[in-house]
């Protein structure tokens, strides 16, 4: 308002007339009221005063000279910026003489005639005045209502605009968003809150249209909901903070993340985010990284955690038992290569069904290995209680198993640590089952050991041995000793017999302490394969120098696992090649064992053997389990008897044995070859026997290379050069 009332302050009149006397009057009459009278001596004048002022009211002379009052108010009219200012005519003529006026009609706004009353000017004035005050403050209103439309107007669009982008939002969020209101009741329990307002996430979250869900109470929509929901809700209402939480709502089946806060009393605000592809793809991630596929056992990963937490149990309570099975099918490898492994894989599942159904619920049942099982039982009474779950598997497993038309019997190898004890990994508790499971194989199958802590140290310490086997071979610590083999009828060389020792330092190894090392880890295959090479060298050294009888061999031992290398034959056909011995010098000596392991394969080997033109003899013969009649059918040449019946055949029973030996041996066309004579009395024996030849300390013991060359230099001419 105040605008408008500085406007009014300023109410500009114009009088103009040519008679300064007249201004002047007019000016002091008006002045009084309020008003700024604006004074013009000519119509020119006040032509050059309208852009300068907006006039409320102009007051004209009529009777002017150059230009008089009704040119001036035409020249004002015609002009759009001001042809609204009402002019009063003041004029001497009289009212009588109107029609002079009668052009101007439409332009006057009155008239006053001269001499004119004081009063009736004022008024007239006034009414003008007050005109203008009314159209100036209605102006500056309008200007004002104006900007407040516009202003409203912008604001209601934002506000509308902001309105259409929240329901968008609200509509098409991605996430689920429920308004709970426990408006109107009196308690907010869970049955109380009632669903306000939900999105279209939401419905599909529910599987349902909001119609079935609008001012329902939770209880009405999810009758079983769990109890940690509720009490989520609870909680944000109660305290008011905001908070999330991950579950799942097994109504809907699915997980949720749920972000509640509280947007106003008795008002709970649930943001839903459905996480239930997420979570599959976590638990199939799970099941794959600790589930084994095929039993759907858990898997060595899962053994090793849940032996960790067993193991940390047992540190904190006090009277905690536990005890660790490991498995091994002794006899499961056949299945694969003879019935396929759909059928072995069939046959593993059976096996892990059968251990589960011994197993209580507590237990952990894992499948650790191909056809390897790890078992966990916990809270154990005593330790006997562990023996009797893996008798009660051992038999369980022995029950047949029908497969493809075949009937199966399967045994178990078990290995068993009793907790607790002193481990600070799960691992390396697995592996003192495993050995133990080991030592149980060993025993041949079927059979259950306990783990016992020198069988950890007897493995370091053939850890330990195959290092130092390793670096042995890698110095060439290995030697040859050579035990002559004489003729007992005259006593004549019939060649020697190589036999490894190690020199590791000044001590001289005997191959009994490190060749069933070798043995086990594998390197008896390259230390075989050095000897072998090494012995084919040296005979044909001597055959190269001395005139060896006919009959002359060099007997090289081989052991099971060299035996059994695919490419024997091709090796040993190098050796002579590369050391020119003839094959006929060279005498292979394997042992009855390896022999009626795997007949077929053997003899397929020994026939390779003997076209090549090696001779073969069957060492430590009668040790074995020889099936006599067997030995017909294997291309021979020798047998060996072992030492022990030699050495004992004062006993009647070995006597008997070594006769037995002999004449069978002759029957099927063998020389035979006594080893460990140490006495006299034991060669006549033997050369009664008829027994070819003998080797043992009482001719020698096994010498190195220089004193074989001596003996041999002894026996045999040299050859001349
Ligand atoms: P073996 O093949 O039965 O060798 C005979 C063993 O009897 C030799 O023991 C020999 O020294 C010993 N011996 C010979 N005469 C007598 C005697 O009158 N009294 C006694 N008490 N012992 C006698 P050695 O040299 O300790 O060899 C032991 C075993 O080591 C051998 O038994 C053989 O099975 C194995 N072996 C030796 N060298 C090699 C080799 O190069 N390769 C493989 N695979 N095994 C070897
Ligand atoms: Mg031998
Ligand atoms: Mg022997």
């Amino acid at each position: 308002m105040s605008k408008a009332e500085s406007v009014v302050e300023t109410v500009d009149v114009l009088a103009v007339d040519d008679e300064q006397v007249n201004l002047l009057l007019l000016a002091g009459l008006l002045r009084r009221q309020g008003v700024n009278v604006v004074t013009a001596r000519s119509g020119f004048d006040a032509l050059k005063l309208m852009p300068k002022h907006d006039f409320a009211l102009i007051l004209m002379d009529v009777m002017m000279p150059g230009m008089d009052g009704f040119t001036t108010a035409e020249r004002i009219r015609t002009d759009e910026a001001t042809r609204h200012i009402p002019i009063i005519f003041v004029t001497a003529i009289s009212k009588e003489q109107r029609h002079v006026f009668k052009g101007y009609e439409a332009g006057a706004v009155d008239y006053l005639i001269k001499p004119f009353e004081h009063d009736i000017l004022k008024s007239k004035v006034q009414v003008f005045v007050e005109m203008h005050r009314q159209r100036m403050a209605l102006k500056h209103a309008g200007a004002a209502l104006e900007r407040t439309v516009a202003e409203l107007r912008s604001s209601a669009l934002a506000l509308s605009e902001s309105r259409a982008r929240f329901q968008r939002l609200f509509t098409s969020m991605f996430n689920g968003f429920m308004l709970l209101s426990s408006e109107g009741t009196a308690s907010s329990t869970s049955e109380q809150w009632r669903l306000a307002e939900l999105n279209a996430a939401m419905e599909q979250i529910f599987e349902r249209p909001r119609e079935d869900l609008l001012d329902k109470t939770l209880g009405e929509v999810l009758p079983n909901i769990e109890s940690y929901w509720r009490d989520f809700v609870e909680q944000v209402a109660g305290s008011g903070k905001p908070a999330q939480f991950e579950g799942y709502m097994g109504e809907l089946r699915r997980w949720l993340r749920i972000s509640a806060y509280v947007p106003g009393p008795g008002l709970v605000a649930l943001v839903a985010e459905d996480i239930t592809a997420r979570r599959q793809a976590e638990e199939t991630l799970h099941e794959r990284t600790f589930q084994d596929p095929l039993t759907g056992l858990a898997n060595r990963a899962l053994f090793l955690n849940r032996l960790d937490q067993a193991m940390e149990r047992s540190r904190r309570r006090l009277n905690y038992q536990y005890a660790v099975i490991f498995l091994d099918l002794d006899n499961f490898k056949p299945v694969n290569s003879s019935l396929g492994y759909a059928s072995g894989d069939q046959v593993l599942r059976t096996v892990a069904e059968r251990i589960q159904d011994i197993a209580r619920g507590l237990d952990t049942v894992a499948r650790c290995g191909p056809d390897e099982f790890g078992l966990i039982l916990e809270e154990l009474k005593n330790s006997g209680e562990a023996l009797r779950v893996a008798r009660r598997i051992g038999q369980e497993l022995l029950k047949v198993l029908e497969m493809d038309g075949h009937q199966l019997h399967f045994t178990a190898s078990m290995g068993v640590v009793l907790g607790p004890a002193e481990y600070g990994q799960p691992e390396e508790l697995l592996q003192d089952a495993a050995l133990a499971m080991e030592h149980a194989r060993a025993l041949g199958g079927g059979k259950i050991r306990v783990f016992k802590w020198a069988m950890r140290k007897r493995a370091q310490y053939a850890l330990t041995v195959h290092q130092s086997l390793h670096t042995a071979l890698d110095r060439e610590e290995f030697r040859l000793h050579y035990q002559p083999i004489f003729n007992l009828a005259d006593n004549t060389l019939a060649g020697f017999e190589a036999l490894i020792r190690w020199q590791s330092g000044d001590r001289l190894v005997p191959p009994n302490d490190f060749i069933p090392h070798a043995e086990q880890t594998g390197l008896i295959v390259p230390i075989g394969a050095w000897a072998l090479m090494e012995s084919c060298r040296e005979a044909a050294r001597w055959e190269r120098d001395f005139a060896l009888p006919k009959n002359f061999t060099i007997a090289v031992n081989l052991s099971a696992r060299q035996f059994a290398q695919p490419d024997l034959l091709r090796y040993l056909a190098r050796a002579l090649d590369e050391t020119g011995l003839a094959p006929s010098r060279l005498k292979v000596e394997i042992t009855e064992t390896l022999v009626m392991q795997n007949p077929e394969s053997v003899v397929h080997k020994l026939r390779g053997l003997r076209e090549m033109g090696t001779k073969v003899s069957i060492d430590d013969f009668g040790t074995g389990y020889s099936s006599l009649a067997y030995l017909q059918r294997f291309p021979i040449n020798t047998l060996k008897v072992d030492r022990s019946f030699v050495s004992d055949m004062d006993a009647f029973e070995n006597l008997v044995i070594v006769r037995t030996i002999v004449s069978l041996a002759h029957n099927l066309g063998l020389d035979v070859v006594a080893e460990g004579i140490e006495t006299e009395r034991q060669r006549d024996f033997l050369a009664d026997l008829s027994c070819e030849c003998g080797q043992g300390y009482l001719f020698s013991r096994p010498l190195p290379q220089d004193r074989a060359l001596e003996m041999l230099g002894v026996c045999c001419p040299k050859k001349s050069d």
